[in-house]
């Protein structure tokens, strides 16, 4: 593949990389978030110019004004994807063009400018292959890899501002949650909502997720992993966690997710798992669920298994549920038997030892 016709990207070769014994002792056990990779990718945008300025060079601090607009209004989008070892050692990109039309989404809801979606895949490509070598070599491993864009204009005035950033960081990184925890604990949210009809819900924007962080601490306060969102409207409908979807799987075999109202993000592994689980038959609907169904149906035994679901944590069994109404258990409280089958099969079509379908899969060589 060549460089985008419309777009070079000039290259700056970082002058003193890390060095290879102390990279291979880093991404030897990387955890999530907080190792990073040699170089980053870089453009501008201005009213005048459009996209300019494309480098792939140094991971580097970046200078803003204080008054750049991001920092008082929260201009700011970003997008999770990774690149995995296949099987036969070529590195490859899960779905890379659905990111890219989801952050144009993200930019049209933000008054962004949108980033061709070209563009969008090679920024990834090129700082992916500048930085192979990152690839952490552990069981689940993979380079995380964070495409973001914020509005860099000096300008305290409020309306979409006339300059962005667009960069890309890659982080190598092992499993979300620790591993050893068969399942997770999640807590539900009676006094915050994440997002509301006409809000940015659908949007993947940091704001979204500066307003979920002292819901997400109260459920990690009162002993459980990830905190759960109730529709702003009635306090009912399940939404989904702070980052991510959620499934659930009835005993006759049906499964269902909560639909896309425009207050739940449009995730891309929800959007695998619902086609991966209608190829082979499931009954599959995304239809409301209600709080109180869900605990009547945990209750009875007619629903058998929760999962979620997101880039970052791959599926996640959901183990047990906590509110101010009391506790339940789904299931055993263990990963139940198609959340670890569903599982098997998109990491294995992401690793390349299952058949991919669908052209999910770019292969970067
Ligand atoms: C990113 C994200 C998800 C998961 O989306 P994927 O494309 O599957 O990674 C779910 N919910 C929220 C709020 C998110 O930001």
């Amino acid at each position: 593949m060549a460089d985008n016709p419309g777009i070079t990207f000039d290259r700056i070769p970082h002058p003193a990389p890390v060095d290879a014994a102390a990279r291979t002792a880093l991404i030897a056990s990387p955890g999530f978030g907080t190792v990073f990779s040699d170089h980053m990718i870089s453009i501008d945008w201005s009213e005048e110019k459009g996209w300019h300025n494309a480098t792939l060079g140094p991971r580097e601090p970046i200078t803003l004004d204080p008054a750049a607009a991001v920092l008082h209004y929260a201009q700011e989008i970003f997008e999770g994807l990774k690149a995995y070892k296949q099987a036969d050692g070529q590195i490859s990109l899960f779905r890379p063009d659905a990111n890219a039309s989801r952050f144009n989404a993200s930019a049209r809801r933000l008054a962004m400018p949108e980033l061709p979606e070209d563009i969008f895949v090679d920024s990834v490509r090129q700082l992916v292959l500048a930085d192979r070598d990152w690839m952490p070599e552990v069981e689940g491993g993979s380079l995380y890899l964070r495409p973001f864009m914020f509005a860099s204009e000096t300008f305290l005035g409020v309306r979409p501002a006339k300059q962005y950033k667009y960069l890309v960081i890659a982080s190598p990184v092992g499993n979300y949650f620790k591993s050893g925890a068969p399942a997770v604990s999640i807590w539900v949210s009676r006094d915050y909502t994440r997002a509301a009809p006409g809000g940015t819900g659908a949007a993947k924007c940091g704001g979204n997720y500066a307003a979920s962080l002292v819901p997400q601490a109260e459920a990690i306060e009162r002993g459980h992993d990830q905190v759960v969102f109730l529709d702003a409207a009635e306090h009912k409908w399940i939404e989904e966690l702070g980052g991510m979807n959620l499934f659930f799987v009835f005993d006759d075999g049906r499964m269902i997710t909560p639909p896309l109202t425009g207050s739940i993000l449009p995730g891309i592994t929800r959007n695998s798992l619902l086609t991966l689980a209608r190829e082979q038959g499931l009954s599959v609907a995304e239809e409301p669920y209600s709080i109180d169904q869900w605990r009547e149906d945990a209750g009875s035994g007619k629903l058998v298994e929760t999962f979620a679901c997101g880039t970052a944590a791959v599926v996640t069994p959901v183990g047990r549920v906590a509110s101010h109404d009391g506790e339940f258990v789904i299931g055993s409280g263990g990963p139940g038997q198609l959340t670890a089958r569903l599982k098997e099969q998109l990491v294995g079509i992401q690793r390349g030892t299952e058949e991919d379908r669908h052209g999910w899969i770019t292969k970067l060589g």
